[in-house]
C-alpha cells in the first residue's frame, strides 16, 4: 500500500532518518522543517498521514496539531506525534489536540509502519464514504456530522479484562465523564454481550488467560454487528509483535500497562468521535440513497426506481415462465378533491392510501407512486384473476376508509379506479403497462370506482365487481 507522508521535524537528521525509512517501505515522503511549513506543505498537497515532531521552536507540534484538526480541509488527516519525551502527561496533551497517535524516539519501526497503515486504512474508509455522500443528495451532512460527532456523553463501551483493578480504573474513569461501561472478564460473555448492544467502543486486554485477546478481536471484524466498532487493546510494553499482529488485523488503538486514566479518556474520546462520525457519514448516506428512490410523499417508490425495478421483475419471471401481474389505481375525481378541499387535503388522501393499500397486498408485492394520482403495484408469481381479486380488495377497503381530512369537518369519501394486466411470453414492459393503463381508462369511461383486468388478447377477464 503505497501512501503520502508528511514528515515534520525541526531537527534534519531527524528528518532524514525518518524519510530514508519510509522510502524503503516504498511510501511518498514529503518534508517540512517547521509548523508553518508543515500548514502550507498540507495546504498544497493533502498527505494521507502526517508525523509531526512536538518540540520545535516558533510553532511547536500541539499548535501545529491544533490548527491541522480545527481546519475541516486537513481535519481528517491522522497526526502521529513524534517525541523524544517519555512523559505520558505530553502524550496525553497531544492527544487532547486532536493526534491520532504517539510514537515516541527512538522510533521502533515495526511499530510505525503498522501504525501508519493501519491509520492510513482508516482514512481510506473515510474519504470513501466522505464521497459516496458527495455523490448523494448531500442532506445534511456537515451539521448532523457536527452535532454528533463531539458529544461524547452517552457513549457504550465494553471492557474484556480479567485484571480487575484495571477494569475498575478504567470503568470509573469512563463513567466519570458520562459513558456507560459494562465490564467482563469473560470472552464468551463479550460475545453475547456484543450481539445483543451496540457498542462505541470495545476495550480489550491481551493478558486473558484462556486467550492473548486477539482471538476476541477477530471475531468482533468478522461479525456483522461489531465489524465497524472501535477496537482497542491493553498490551504490556515490550509486547511490540502482539501489538503489530493487532494493528495489522484491524485494531483501531492500543493502551500500554501500566494504565493512565487521562490517556485512557483521551484515546476512548478519539474512538468514540471518530466512530460518530463514521456513523454519520454512513446514515447520511444511506439517508441519500433512500431519497433517491423513494417518493417523500407516499413513502412508496419513485416512478425512477418502478422503471428499473418492473424491467428486472419482467425479465426474471419470464425466463422462469412465471406470472408476473401489475396493477394502475388512480384516485377517481382527484382534481375536484383539490379544488374543494384544498392541495393540502388531496396530499394527505395521496398519503394515505398507500397505508390502506398495504394491509391487501404482500410483502414480496412492489408499490410504486407512478404519476402524480396514479399508483403502480408489480405482484410477483400472480395470474391476472389473482390480481383482480386482490385490487378488487383494495378498492373497496379505499371505498369505504373514512377520511378524516384535519380541519375539514368530517370524513370525505375517495374512490379508485384499477386496471389490471398480467404478463405473457413474449411481454415488455411498455406492453405490460400499456394493457393495465388500457383497462383503467376503460374504467374511468364507464362509471370508476372498478376495476378491469385486460388480457393480453385484449380479452377482459373480471372487472365491474361493486
Ligand atoms: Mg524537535
Amino acid at each position: 500500500m503505497s501512501a503520502r507522508v508528511l514528515v515534520v521535524d525541526d531537527v534534519l537528521p531527524n528528518v532524514k532518518l525518518l524519510e530514508a525509512k519510509l522510502k524503503s517501505e516504498y511510501y511518498e515522503v514529503t518534508t517540512a522543517q517547521s509548523g508553518i511549513e508543515a500548514l502550507e506543505n498540507v495546504k498544497k498537497r493533502i498527505p494521507d498521514i502526517i508525523l509531526l515532531d512536538v518540540m520545535m521552536p516558533d510553532m511547536d507540534g500541539f499548535e501545529t496539531c491544533r490548527r491541522l484538526k480545527s481546519d475541516p480541509e486537513t481535519a481528517d488527516i491522522p497526526v502521529v506525534m513524534v517525541t523524544a519525551l517519555t512523559d505520558v502527561g505530553d502524550r496525553v496533551q497531544g492527544l487532547n489536540f486532536g493526534a491520532d497517535d504517539f510514537l515516541t524516539k527512538p522510533i521502533n519501526d515495526l511499530a510505525l509502519f503498522a501504525r501508519i497503515r493501519s491509520l492510513v486504512r482508516l482514512k481510506g474508509m473515510t474519504d470513501e464514504l466522505k464521497l459516496r455522500g458527495k455523490t448523494g443528495l448531500q442532506f445534511g451532512i456537515s451539521d448532523e456530522i457536527n452535532s454528533r460527532i463531539n458529544d461524547t456523553r452517552g457513549a457504550k463501551i465494553l471492557i474484556v479484562d480479567e485484571d480487575v483493578a484495571e477494569s475498575q480504573q478504567i470503568g470509573n474513569k469512563l463513567r466519570e465523564i458520562g459513558m456507560h461501561v459494562d465490564v467482563t472478564p469473560d470472552p464468551p460473555k463479550a460475545v453475547g454481550m456484543s450481539e445483543q448492544f451496540d457498542y462505541d467502543l470495545i476495550i480489550v486486554s491481551t493478558q486473558l488467560s484462556s486467550d492473548d485477546g486477539l482471538h476476541l478481536c477477530t471475531h468482533f471484524r468478522s461479525q456483522e454487528r461489531t465489524r465497524n466498532t472501535p477496537l482497542l487493546i491493553i498490551i504490556d510494553d515490550n509486547n511490540t509483535e502482539l501489538l503489530v499482529k493487532g494493528l495489522d488485523m484491524g485494531i483501531n488503538d492500543y493502551l500500554i500497562t501500566p494504565i493512565d486514566s487521562n490517556e485512557v479518556v483521551a484515546r476512548t474520546k478519539i474512538q468514540v468521535r471518530r466512530k460518530r462520525y463514521q456513523d454519520a457519514l454512513r446514515s447520511s448516506h444511506e439517508k441519500s440513497m433512500y431519497m433517491a428512490v423513494m417518493d417523500g410523499l407516499t413513502n412508496l417508490y419513485n416512478r425512477q426506481y418502478f422503471d428499473m425495478h418492473i424491467e428486472m421483475m419482467l425479465r426474471s419471471h419470464i425466463s422462469q415462465a412465471k406470472p408476473l401481474s401489475f396493477m394502475l389505481i388512480d384516485v377517481d375525481h382527484f382534481k375536484k378533491i383539490n379544488d374543494t378541499y384544498g392541495h393540502l387535503c388531496g396530499d394527505e388522501v395521496l398519503r394515505r392510501i398507500p397505508m390502506i393499500m398495504i394491509r391487501n397486498i404482500r410483502p414480496t408485492d412492489f408499490a410504486a407512486r407512478y404519476g402524480g394520482e396514479e399508483i403502480a403495484v408489480v405482484m410477483p408469481n400472480t395470474t391476472l384473476s389473482q390480481a383482480a381479486d386482490v385490487a378488487e380488495r383494495i378498492r373497496k377497503s379505499i371505498e369505504g376508509y373514512p377520511f378524516n381530512l384535519a380541519g375539514e369537518g368530517g370524513a370525505i369519501k375517495c374512490t379508485v379506479s384499477i386496471g389490471v394486466s398480467s404478463s405473457t411470453q413474449n411481454d415488455n414492459t411498455s406492453q405490460l403497462i400499456s394493457r393495465a393503463d388500457k383497462a383503467l381508462y376503460h374504467v374511468k369511461n364507464t362509471g370508476r370506482n372498478r376495476v378491469a383486468a385486460f388480457s393480453d388478447s385484449g380479452t377482459k377477464v373480471s372487472s365491474d365487481k361493486r
